[in-house]
């Protein structure tokens, strides 16, 4: 009767794991037909993209390859890409970033990146692309997809309109500095020999404000052509802060509408390119004039770092609201409430930021709407900015 009883128990129990088992199927059944399902969209999708898709395994070779980028690289069949790495179709001065940007990914110390680069068709030709990569995980394994976007029209229309910007302020710096040198030239003789009435002065000091505005745009934009060439030089010594202060002052104070307040160090002696500091700091002081002309007071401020020096342009104008803060030092930027206050074409700051990086320094920012600005910029001292050169 016990084993009866017993078997009866076994069977039950074996009929119950059954049906359990039964259900595991039918659910891992869904999951597969459930996966099935997201890999074909997902095949569908990385098929059908007009941009090039690629996966690559953790070795960086080329798993699977869609049409669009058989068809960018200039082959006919997948299995010329596939096996192979991306750099093998890249040239090896693009290697370098590329490589960074890679290994940041798969450290996992970036989530993804994004890149502007060119890629050797078959044919040798060259096409520019911006290349966007991420990881992700297939079967608990992690692989990387990388889409790229042809993108060698705007590439080729974005150097037309430098070299347009370039060509085109080349021809115009040297007319407009001989006929600034020649204003500056007739406003003296008009102010020293007492020629001329008072009306032709003015006009003769009118015209030679005017071309120094000119003057100073057309700088701006070769400077911007100079940056974009990868050919902003430094050429740096060593001199006290006061030089740079007192050539930058000069023009606010013969203006005699603002008060300069000076604070900390001057006499602080800097590693830098004094022509290019002297810009930067140039470009701060016209600035707090332009856009806070309420502000009648500008302060300058100096100050020692660790390892370095700190320079702040401080004014007690309109400030600026903090969207604007984090853009404001992009290339053609502008603010847009703010630009019926003066001529400028968004590049001084951009251009300031370059040379300041350039220095291995940091620039930046502080401003609140209705409390005024503090533009700041540091330099590395002489040992640290040798090691950045
Ligand atoms: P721009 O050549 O147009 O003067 P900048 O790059 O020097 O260009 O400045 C970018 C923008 O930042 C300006 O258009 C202006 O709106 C804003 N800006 C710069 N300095 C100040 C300041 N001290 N107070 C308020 N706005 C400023």
């Amino acid at each position: 009767m016990d084993i009866i009883n017993s078997l009866k128990k076994q069977n039950a129990e074996l009929t119950a794991e059954n049906e359990r088992l039964s259900e595991l199927a039918i659910q891992t059944a869904e999951v597969n037909r459930a996966y099935q399902e997201s890999q074909s969209r997902f095949q569908a999708i990385f098929e059908a993209s007009r941009m090039g898709n690629k996966i690559i395994a953790s070795d960086l070779k080329i798993l699977q390859v869609n049409a669009a980028l058989v068809k960018l690289l200039g082959y006919t069949a997948k299995d010329d890409i596939i096996g192979k790495l991306i750099l093998d179709y890249s040239p090896p001065e693009e290697h370098q970033a590329w490589r960074h940007l890679q290994q940041q990914l798969w450290k996992l110390t970036a989530p993804s990146f994004s890149l502007e680069t060119c890629l050797i068709r078959k044919d040798c030709t060259i096409v520019w692309c911006q290349v966007t990569s991420i990881l992700f995980n297939d079967n608990n394994q992690t692989l990387g997809y990388t889409i790229i976007e042809d993108i060698t029209g705007q590439y080729n229309l974005r150097k037309q309109k430098e070299e347009f910007i370039s060509v085109a302020s080349h021809e115009l710096k040297t007319p407009v500095t001989s006929l600034k040198a020649t204003l500056q030239l007739l406003n003296r003789m008009l102010d020293k020999e007492q020629i001329g009435s008072e009306g032709l002065r003015r006009l003769a000091g009118g015209a030679e404000k005017n071309t120094g505005k000119l003057d100073y745009l057309i700088t701006d934009l070769l400077n911007t052509t100079r940056i974009e060439q990868g050919q902003l030089a430094l050429n740096q010594t060593t001199f006290p802060v006061s030089e740079i202060m007192d050539s930058c002052c000069n023009h606010i104070e013969l203006e005699g509408k603002y008060l300069l307040t000076f604070q900390g160090d001057h006499s602080i002696v800097m590693f830098a390119d004094q022509q290019k500091v002297e810009q930067v700091l140039m470009n701060l002081v016209n600035n707090a004039m332009k856009y806070a002309p309420e502000s009648l007071v500008i302060t300058m401020r100096v100050e020692r770092l660790l390892s370095g020096v700190k320079i702040t342009v401080i004014d007690e104008g309109a400030g600026i609201s903090q969207r604007h803060l984090s853009r404001l030092f992009e290339r053609y930027y502008r603010v847009e409430e703010n630009t019926h206050q003066g001529s400028g074409l968004g590049l001084g700051l951009y251009i300031s930021a370059e040379i300041i990086r350039r220095h291995g320094g940091d620039i930046g920012v502080e401003s609140k709407p209705g409390e005024g600005s503090a533009f700041w910029f540091t330099l590395p001292d002489q040992n640290a900015s040798s090691l950045v050169i």
